[in-house]
Formats: structure tokens, C-alpha cells, sequence
């Protein structure tokens, strides 16, 4: 079961590495016995102690994340803290020992099963979320009335956590000293524990499945590869070596590229080019500062629609752009119109079933089909706006028809406000996404309607070569080498300079860096990527001249194929 360098895949939840030894963590809930009770009152003064405790210590919690990892973190504890003083929850707890006459402990158990029951039979994510909360704050309870030391136990040595589940308070405690990385069979991107593996910088694989019995690991060796989203069981012997290899040369990188934090991005003769963060939450603007982050080109606002029931409100949505804005000062946030559809569906809202989702209705044209989900966004945008520098994006944009109407809403949104009476910032810069073919051929049309553009590879990279980013199967096809993709990038710059707005890139290929001298020589003004990138980005540029960049441009577009082209520019490339 355990065998020689086992392969798993899962979802690359935090970036890194690590290579360790396993430490499984036990579910609590599987030791709980029932015991019958002849003391009632004695029974309900425990369970009375303990709930008083458990409030104690996550409302400690919460205030240590808040301070550790900012208030959207906490969040987790203040909703933990509401079961603790929902009266349903209580009640039915005392109720059990009362009538039962059974044990705290096993009461609380046949309460959370209850709710973990309620919760399964709402399917959406957000109730999921939910489950995991209950199950949480049971566990708490049940500990202190165990006389357990509450803390999730922690590696003896240095170690690699691997869990069926691990719940945010389980996350937030971790001491990322001890922890080298996080295995998990549940979860995904952007459950909460993700994203706080992302704020603590430990690598984590998720959502591997739960058919391990995870038990027998312990002990075992393992490497994480959390850029991929592998995990190696009992890897052999050149595998290790390899990895450490890899590890060395991160860490030994991260060290050097230290320097760059504070540092504008420029290129080699002193030209000034913008390096930015994409993010999907609030939470993760810390790390983009914290490494080097010249603002946010790109702030996906899908993640604030997931894992919830309904949509979010107008204010909802506010209180997070402010947030975003706020901490980000004068330095721009572009936030992007949300990008439903494709591989990204909400399970609250009806949508049809589609034969070719990636090409049906997604991004900017839903959110011009349904104008009441479109304004609250946008209103939240024009008002958040008072706080900082937001600069806003429509994805997937085909054709000036589509900007001139969304362009419409917005300004009917700004007419709404005011009479509403709201205060909001009249000026909002607007550009859009270049991710279709259509709109890269007509990037003269378009740059006349908006302030800027940022190129969309992920998409326009699909889009163009006809491949489904994601499809394993077909991964290989979808290459920005490619000399279509790469025309289509060249023709979008040179056009919208002509017509004087700027460029930038939010695709994975801004953070590429072989490809950076030929979109540095094609003029590409921002690059936009992900946090752990950005220091990696600004050193390599400070490596070319805009000139010699240029070139090298001129020299890759000669060539025909992708792979004369990956060769050539490998070849050019500088250590
Ligand atoms: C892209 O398509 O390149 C992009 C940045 O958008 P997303 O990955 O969110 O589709
Ligand atoms: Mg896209």
C-alpha cells in the first residue's frame, strides 16, 4: 500500500518544496466513547466550564490571527464563535445529557453529527465550508472536556503534516518552524486552510482524496512539490537527491533575490517596467507587499462569489475592495469584472448546461445578460475607490459593442449612487483583458474605448491554438511559444502604444522567464503575476537592455515554430 515512490496528484495549494517525514494527523472525533452519567447537574456544570473555555481560547485565537494574518483570517474564529452561543446548538447538547443521561463528550459528538448531517443535504461549497467549522468547534469542546492539550499536536521534529482534513484553527496554529509542508485528502484552492498555508509560505498538496488510510504513514518519507501539486510516498534515493537539489537552488534563490524587495522593477540601462501581484482574496495582498509587489494587476474576484450560498451584496463586496485598496495606498489595484463560467460555475445560480462552456456564457458576457449581479459590482468598485488607487478590468472581451455597453452600466451605476445618495469616486480608469483572438486582431478598435490592457495568456493562449487549458491530456499543446500567440502579443502592444494606453500581462507567461526579453523587446509595460514570482521577475529583468530586448522580439517572430522558438529563446537566455 505504502509502496516504493508512489505518485500522487492533487492541487497545488501553496507553493514550494519539502522533503520530510510524515506525521499524520488523528481525527479526534474517532475517540470519543459514551458513558452513562448519574450526575446530571455535574455533567451540565463540565459542559458549562468547557464551552466557557472554548469561547476563551478562540476569541484568543482570533485576535492572534487577526494580528498574525489580518482580519479576513479571523473571520474563521468569529464564525466558530457563533455555534458556541447559537441557543439550537446549546440546548440540544444539554438536552441529550439531560435525557440521556450520557456524557458531555458524547453528547456533543451526536450534536455535531446532527448538524454535519443538515449541512450534507445543502450541496453547495459554502455548506461544506460549514461542516468543517462544526466539526472544528466539536473537536475544541471535546478536547477540553478530555483534558487534552488543545493545540494540534505538533511534530516532535521538523515534519511534514498529512491530514484527512485540516481545519483553519488547525492551520493557523501550525509553527511554521516545525511544519515543512501540508498534505491534505480534502480541500481545494481556495478553501480556508489553503489560503492560510499560502500566508504562513508552507507548501501544501490538497485535495488528493481520501482513499489512504493515511494512518499506516506515519513515519514515511515524502516530497512535496507544492508548484505542481505532487506528493512522492517513499520516494527512491536519486528522486531525494533531485528535490534537494531543487530546494537548495530555492532557497539559496529566495536569499539572493532578498535585495529586490524594496526596489523599483527597471531593466538593465535604468527603464522603468511595473512588476504587480494577481490575487484572489483580501488576505493575500500581505504576501504580494511582502515580496516586492508594485500593485495588483490583477484581483479575481470569482473567489469572493465561491464557496458561499448566495451571491455577495454591494456592501459585502465593498468592505473587501476597500480593504484591498486601503492596504495597497497609492499604488493601483485593477479589479476584474467577475470571470463566471468556463471551469468556474456557482452553484447558486442557475446556469444552463453547456456543450462548450469555455466558449459559451461566461466572464463580461454574463454579467451583461444579468445587470443586477453586474452593478452591484460595480457600484462596490465606484465606492471603494474613495479609499485608493482601483483601477477596473472586463474580462473576455470580443468587441467594442461589449465595452461600450458595459461602459453604459457603469455609468448608469454612478447615476444610481447619487441617488442613493452613496459617496463614491466619480473617476475610474477602465480596461480590459485581451484573452480572445478576436480582441488581440482588433486591439486597434478596442484601445480606443478604454485606458489600458492586460493580456490574458492563460486564455488567449486557448483561445488561439484551440486547447483546452484544462485538459491533461492536451497540457503540451498550450504553450505561449507558440508564433501565433506570440504575433497576437506583439500586434496588441504595438497597437495600443499607437493609440497611447499601456499594456500589461496577468497571464501565467508574465512570470515566465524565458519569455520575458521578447515581451520586454514587443514593449510590454507591467508584468502581473503570482506573489512568490515577482522578486524572480524583477531580477531578471535588471538583466536586459529595452534595446536588445527589441532584437530579440524581432529574431523570435522569424521564427516559425514553437519549438525552434523555446530553443532560440533558451539558447539567448542569461544565467
Ligand atoms: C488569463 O486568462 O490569462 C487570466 C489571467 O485569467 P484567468 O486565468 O483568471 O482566466
Ligand atoms: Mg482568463
Amino acid at each position: 500500500m505504502t509502496g516504493q515512490n508512489k505518485l500522487i496528484k492533487g492541487i497545488a495549494a501553496a507553493p514550494g518544496i519539502a522533503i520530510g517525514r510524515v506525521f499524520v494527523k488523528k481525527e479526534a472525533e474517532t475517540l470519543v466513547e459514551k458513558k452513562a452519567v448519574a450526575d446530571i447537574n455535574g455533567e451540565l456544570d463540565r459542559l458549562n466550564h468547557a464551552l466557557a473555555q472554548a469561547e476563551q481560547e478562540l476569541t484568543a485565537l482570533k485576535e492572534t490571527t487577526a494580528e498574525k494574518m489580518g482580519e479576513k483570517n479571523a473571520e474563521i474564529f468569529q464564525a466558530h464563535l457563533m455555534f458556541l452561543s447559537d441557543p439550537e446548538f446549546i440546548a440540544g447538547i444539554e438536552q441529550q445529557i439531560s435525557e440521556e443521561k450520557i456524557n458531555a463528550e458524547f453528547a456533543v459528538q451526536q450534536m455535531v453529527e446532527h448538524y454535519v448531517r443538515l449541512f450534507a443535504q445543502l450541496t453547495s461549497a459554502y455548506m461544506r465550508g460549514r461542516e468543517a467549522d462544526i466539526k472544528d468547534v466539536g473537536a475544541r469542546i471535546i478536547s477540553i472536556l478530555q483534558n487534552k492539550k488543545k493545540i494540534a499536536r505538533k511534530p516532535a521534529q521538523k515534519g511534514i503534516i498529512w491530514a484527512r482534513n485540516l481545519t483553519p484553527s488547525d492551520t493557523t496554529q501550525l509553527d511554521s518552524t516545525q511544519v515543512l509542508g501540508i498534505i491534505s485528502g480534502e480541500g481545494s484552492m481556495t478553501s480556508h486552510s489553503s489560503i492560510i498555508a499560502r500566508s504562513l509560505g508552507i507548501p501544501a498538496v490538497v485535495g488528493i482524496g481520501t482513499d489512504l488510510i493515511i494512518d499506516d504513514l506515519e513515519g514515511s518519507n515524502v516530497i512535496i512539490d507544492g508548484n505542481k501539486g505532487l506528493v512522492f510516498l517513499n520516494p527512491v534515493q536519486q528522486l531525494i537527491k533531485d528535490y534537494r537539489q531543487k530546494l537548495a537552488e530555492l532557497k539559496e534563490q529566495q536569499s539572493r533575490l532578498k535585495q529586490f524587495i524594496n526596489k523599483k522593477a527597471v531593466t538593465r540601462d535604468g527603464e522603468r517596467v511595473e512588476v504587480a501581484g494577481n490575487i484572489g482574496t483580501a488576505a493575500e495582498v500581505e504576501l504580494i507587499l511582502n515580496n516586492g509587489g508594485e500593485g495588483i494587476g490583477l484581483f479575481r474576484t470569482e473567489f469572493l462569489y465561491m464557496n458561499r450560498e448566495e451571491l455577495p451584496t454591494e456592501d459585502e463586496q465593498f468592505v473587501v475592495y476597500s480593504e484591498v485598496a486601503r492596504k495597497m495606498g497609492k499604488q493601483k489595484v485593477i479589479i476584474r469584472t467577475l470571470d463566471i463560467g468556463g471551469d468556474k460555475q456557482l452553484a447558486y445560480l442557475e446556469q444552463l448546461e453547456e456543450m462548450n462552456p469555455f466558449l459559451g456564457y461566461r466572464a463580461i458576457r454574463m454579467s451583461l445578460d444579468q445587470p443586477k449581479i453586474f452593478k452591484s459590482q460595480l457600484k462596490a468598485i465606484l465606492r471603494a475607490n474613495q479609499y485608493g488607487n482601483i483601477k477596473l478590468m472586463y474580462p473576455m472581451i470580443s468587441s467594442v459593442e461589449e465595452i461600450k455597453e458595459a461602459n453604459r452600466v457603469l455609468q448608469a451605476c454612478r447615476t444610481e449612487l447619487e441617488v442613493e445618495g452613496k459617496e463614491f469616486e466619480r473617476n475610474l480608469e477602465v480596461g480590459i483583458m485581451i484573452e480572445t483572438p478576436a480582441a488581440a486582431v482588433i486591439a486597434d478598435a478596442l484601445a480606443q474605448e478604454v485606458d489600458f490592457f492586460s493580456i490574458g495568456t492563460n486564455d488567449l493562449i486557448q483561445y488561439t491554438i484551440a486547447v483546452d487549458r484544462s485538459n491533461e491530456k492536451i497540457a503540451n499543446l498550450h504553450q505561449a511559444y507558440h508564433p501565433a500567440v506570440l504575433r497576437l502579443i506583439k500586434r496588441t502592444i504595438e497597437q495600443a502604444h499607437q493609440q497611447g494606453i499601456w499594456v500589461g500581462m496577468c497571464g501565467e507567461a508574465s512570470a515566465d522567464q524565458l519569455i520575458l526579453p521578447f515581451l520586454l523587446g514587443a514593449g510590454l509595460d507591467e508584468f502581473s503575476m503570482n506573489a512568490g514570482s515577482i522578486l524572480r521577475i524583477k531580477a531578471e529583468l535588471t538583466k536586459w537592455t529595452r534595446e536588445e530586448a527589441k532584437k530579440i522580439t524581432e529574431q523570435t517572430l522569424k521564427l516559425k515554430n514553437t519549438a525552434q522558438i523555446k530553443e532560440y529563446l533558451q539558447k539567448i537566455s542569461k544565467k
